[in-house]
C-alpha cells in the first residue's frame, strides 16, 4: 500500500477508486480494517496524545480526508493523488457494495438520526442490507453488549458516528473482537444524511 508519512502517520496515496477497490478485496478476504479519515485536527490530537498516535499508526488504512493533510503531503514532496473525504468514501462504498449485497451496521448519533439515516440509505442503495443500527449514546459499561449485538448481525461494514475523540479509540479498542472487514468512523455524516 503506497503511503506518505505525515508526522509519522502513514497516509494512503490511493485515490478514491483505488481505495474502494482495495476495500472490496479486504471484504472478500474477510480481513479486518480500521479506516481513519485523517484531518489536521486528528493529526494534532495524535501529536499531543501518544495513545491517539498509536491508534492512527495502528489503523490498517488512513485516508487523506482533510485538505490540510493533502497540502501537508504536497509540502513533503510526496503528494497524494486526491483528497479522499470520509463522507464521499461512505457513499462510494455503499454504491459499490450494492453489487455484493454487503451487510452494513450503522452505529452512532441519536435514535431519531440513526433511524432516518438507515431509512434513507436503504432507499438510496436498495441492494445494500442494513444489518442493524443503534444510537451512539451509551457508556463503557454497555460496550460489550453493543459489540456482541454488532457481531451477531455479521456485517461487512461498520460505520461509527460518535465524534472523532471517541469513535476512533472505540473502534481501535474493539476491532479484534469486531473483526469486521471495514470499520470506519464517520463523524457527523449521519446528521447530514438524515437531513
Ligand atoms: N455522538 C454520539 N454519542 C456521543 C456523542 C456524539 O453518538 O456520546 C454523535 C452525535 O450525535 C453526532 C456525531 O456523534 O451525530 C458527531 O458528533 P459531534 O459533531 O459532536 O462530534 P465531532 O465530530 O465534533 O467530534
Amino acid at each position: 500500500l503506497p503511503t506518505v508519512p505525515i508526522y509519522g502517520i502513514p497516509v494512503s496515496k490511493l485515490d478514491m477508486k483505488e481505495t474502494v477497490s482495495y476495500l472490496v478485496q479486504a471484504v472478500s478476504a474477510r480481513a479486518p480494517h480500521q479506516i481513519i479519515t485523517a484531518n489536521p485536527i486528528m493529526v494534532m490530537s495524535a501529536l499531543e496524545n501518544p495513545e491517539y498516535m498509536n491508534i492512527m499508526t495502528s489503523a490498517e488504512l488512513v485516508v487523506p480526508d482533510g485538505t490540510g493533510v493533502v497540502w501537508a503531503a504536497e509540502r513533503c514532496g510526496n503528494p497524494v493523488k486526491e483528497r479522499v473525504a470520509g463522507f464521499d468514501l461512505l457513499h462510494e462504498l455503499l454504491k459499490t457494495g450494492e453489487s455484493y449485497h454487503w451487510r452494513v451496521y450503522l452505529l452512532g448519533s441519536t435514535q431519531e438520526v440513526i433511524q432516518e439515516t438507515a431509512r434513507r440509505l436503504q432507499m438510496q442503495y436498495p441492494a445494500i442490507i442494513i444489518a442493524g443500527f443503534r444510537d451512539g449514546y451509551f457508556g463503557p459499561a454497555e460496550d460489550q453488549e453493543v459489540v456482541a449485538e454488532i457481531v451477531s448481525t455479521k456485517p461487512d461494514l461498520l460505520f461509527v458516528a460518535r465524534g472523532a475523540d471517541s469513535q476512533e479509540p472505540w473502534i481501535a479498542k474493539y476491532k479484534s473482537q469486531l473483526a469486521i472487514p471495514i470499520m470506519m468512523g464517520v463523524g457527523g455524516s449521519f446528521d447530514v444524511i438524515s437531513g
